[in-house]
């Protein structure tokens, strides 16, 4: 039971900020190259490391990618805006500011529409999205009483996407969060690594009885970096607020952590009052002034988005809703599917994807893009099953060794001579011996004995080593058995 059903009276306010780090070839700033790199503070220039004097230059992808953001997020792109410098002192932020937007960010008013728990839809509207850069590290040592700043990733480029306070549970969250990530990763503006911290959303929640206008006191949880650590993060934090109200107390504004260990949110820092960021314009950066053929450019080139794959797999593919939705969950495994239908047009094809290949990349920790049963060799081994060639336990032999050993599918059948014995005149005689050497078994079954069938087909497998087509044995049996 969830914890808005215990408390049924009241409803939970949930605002989320991402910020999506950005695929760029070079930081937003400057040359230096836009990658994790191991060694600290070996990819860095003056510029991102923030000495006085020198002067910041836009890199123009970034533009581009925000566009690209917003408008695959229905939102209006401002043809003038500016950067913005927000002050704070913090050691991985060498100049005292970072550079953002503030008052005018490039895109404004969109929406994502996410999927409900009673199968619904729903509009999460966002109020904008705005480009900045990300600040460095500071590494505490686990062995002494040491800092050390690493500026690596000082200047990556950011977008920031903003909500209204329109999601109320933890799945609408965890939601709003996948579509939002497949978003920007069919965009290929973004890898979508939340472990690597490339896409990290904080999210921002309160709770109020319903019918109240005002909202309660919000509490930030940050720095999470899996869906599934989101939603039980959040129904934690919904159910110590109502607790805490419930009893008499006040929730107090603050950030909290997720403690991955004892499952439940930690208090980071207060929040009591807010930080004033002294912004302006930053009066080193030009105006950013987009003509309005130059944002009909890119949204030409917009690729097919994730909602528009799936109704395309839905009707091209005859898919089930559940399945297209696992498939465009992840470009690279509708591209997967999409291949090995190519190849060979199986309704098998779907099932095999959902149950094989994700089941042992799954326990194999392989990604789809190098994993050895190819699109063609999966579609391989599906049509030698629906031909006939191999029987549905040699199927899943295969597929096995080639996810091994990237053996093509036919060699394999060769090799552990997994061909069906498939004559009908073969599997006859085979039939034949076993009704004669079981007289006994064949007339308590002709009695009614009918679970003795399992028997029958058992003898059979085994004296065809499990080759033989159950298909055409079960037929067979069923002849001889009258
Ligand atoms: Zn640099």
């Amino acid at each position: 039971m969830s914890v808005l059903e215990r408390y049924p009276e009241y409803e939970v306010v949930i605002g989320i900020e991402v910020h999506v780090q950005l695929t760029t070839k070079s930081k937003i700033f400057c040359t230096c190259a836009n990658e994790i790199s191991k060694e600290p503070n070996t990819n860095i220039c003056q510029i991102c490391a923030g000495h006085p004097g020198v002067l910041p230059v836009l890199n123009k992808q970034v533009i581009d990618y925000a566009i690209a953001a917003g408008l695959a997020t229905n939102c209006k792109i401002r043809t003038h805006s500016t950067f913005a410098r927000k002050h704070y002192f913090y050691p991985d932020l060498p100049k005292g500011y970072q550079i953002t937007q503030s008052e005018d960010p490039i895109c404004y008013d969109g929406h994502v529409t996410i999927n409900t728990e009673d199968g619904k839809t729903k509009k999460i509207r966002l109020i904008r999205i705005h480009m900045e850069e990300d600040a460095g590290k500071n590494i505490h040592s686990e062995h002494s009483n040491e800092s050390f700043v690493d500026l690596n990733r000082a200047g990556t480029p950011l977008l920031e996407m903003v909500t209204h306070p329109d999601i109320s549970s933890a799945f609408e969250a965890r939601e709003y969060l996948k579509t939002l990530r497949t978003i920007v990763q069919y965009l290929g503006i973004c890898s979508g690594n939340m472990e690597e911290g490339a896409f990290r959303g904080d999210t921002n929640i309160s709770v109020r009885k319903k019918g109240e206008k005002k909202l309660g006191t919000k509490c930030e949880l940050k720095n999470i970096n899996s869906f599934k650590f989101i939603s039980d993060a959040i129904e934690y934090e919904i159910e110590r607020q109502i607790e805490l109200i419930e009893s008499g107390q006040k929730v107090r504004q603050e950030t909290r952590l997720w403690d991955t260990k004892n499952k439940k949110t930690i208090v980071m820092r207060s929040k009591e009052e807010a930080a004033d960021y002294r912004y302006f314009e930053d009066p080193d950066l030009p105006l950013i002034h987009l003509e309005d053929a130059y944002i009909a450019a890119i949204r030409e080139k917009l690729p097919e988005l994730p909602h528009a794959t799936f109704e395309r797999l839905c009707k091209q593919y005859a898919l089930t809703a559940y399945e297209a939705d696992i498939l465009v969950g992840d470009k690279e495994v509708t591209a997967y599917f999409e291949n090995a239908y190519h190849f060979y047009a199986s309704k098998q094809i779907i099932n095999w994807i959902l149950r094989d290949v994700l089941g042992y990349l799954k326990e194999s920790k392989d990604t789809i893009n190098t994993f050895k049963v190819t699109p063609e060799k999966l579609a391989t081994i599906i049509k030698l099953l629906e031909t006939g060639k191999i029987n549905n336990h040699a199927a899943k032999q295969v597929f096995e060794v080639v996810a091994q050993t990237g053996k093509n599918p036919e060699d394999v059948v060769k090799e552990q001579g997994l061909e069906q014995v498939g004559s009908v005149q073969e599997l006859e005689a085979i039939i034949k011996e076993i009704i004669e050497a079981n007289p006994q078994s064949v007339a308590d079954y002709k009695a009614g004995k009918e679970r003795l069938f399992g028997f029958f087909v058992g003898q059979a497998m085994q004296k065809t080593k499990g080759k033989g087509s159950p298909q055409v044995i079960q037929d067979l049996l069923k002849k001889y058995l009258k």
